[in-house]
């Protein structure tokens, strides 16, 4: 089928991490990734996803890429998705970092909080965006210590868990402690395209599927 409908460009920081899972969820979804290595490819963009991984090591290729700078500027005035790194990366401050973060969520988080890679666990979640429970999977997560005025909490661990947040949410930037595009769940990926960036999605339009319907590999 020809399509004259142009689909929405979303950016996946793919320096470091798991951005191929981001890149399979967005096209799940019929956008259209695109992987940003270098200043160039900020150009265009709707939206952009910045991954799990090592925060340390990308705010190193940042520097390196000469990506920092027009990074700064694109989150201040673009939808941004961050999970894991992501988060730290968008937050305003976490120990340890080799430079200081990008500053455009108010929290601040602490890094590697719940132990060490062995220590990664999955945990209910009550997150009322998305409607409702969500799966959490968290991989040496940050945990997010505080919550700056003027900031949403769009996710948090399950009363029994604690209830402590672990998504937040400021305007159109968004950050999750957890990984999303590890499960085969695509709410968040979904309700951050269609209802934070505003972004159409004409694939599900014609499937006309409900919310909770959509999975990864199309809507069932
Ligand atoms: N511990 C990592 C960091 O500090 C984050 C882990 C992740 O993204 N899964 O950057």
């Amino acid at each position: 089928m020809v399509s004259s409908v142009s689909l929405p460009q979303v950016g996946v920081l793919s320096l470091q991490g798991d951005f191929a899972c981001h890149q399979a969820a967005l096209t799940a979804l019929g956008a259209e990734p695109r992987r940003v290595t270098l200043p160039q490819d900020l150009e265009g963009l709707d939206a952009l996803v910045m991954p799990g991984g090592e925060s340390t090591t990308m705010l190193r290729l940042l520097e390196a890429t000469g990506l920092r700078v027009p990074l700064e500027t694109f989150v201040r005035r673009k939808p941004v998705l961050g999970t894991c790194a992501g988060v730290i990366l968008l937050g305003r401050g976490a120990e340890g970092l080799p430079a200081s973060p990008l500053e455009a969520l108010d929290v601040s988080v602490e890094r590697n909080a719940y132990g060490r890679q062995i220590d990664s666990f999955h945990s209910p979640l009550e997150a009322p965006v998305v409607g409702g429970t969500f799966p959490g999977v968290f991989i040496r997560a940050p945990r997010i210590r505080r919550v700056g005025p003027g900031v949403e909490v769009v996710a948090r661990r399950r009363e029994q868990e604690g209830g402590e947040p672990v998504g937040v949410r400021a305007g159109t930037t968004v950050g999750l402690c957890f990984h999303p595009e590890l499960t085969n769940d695509l709410r968040f990926h979904r309700w951050f395209l269609t209802e934070v960036a505003k972004l159409r999605l004409p694939a599900l339009e014609t499937a006309a599927a409900g919310p909770a319907a959509v999975t990864r590999g199309g809507s069932a």
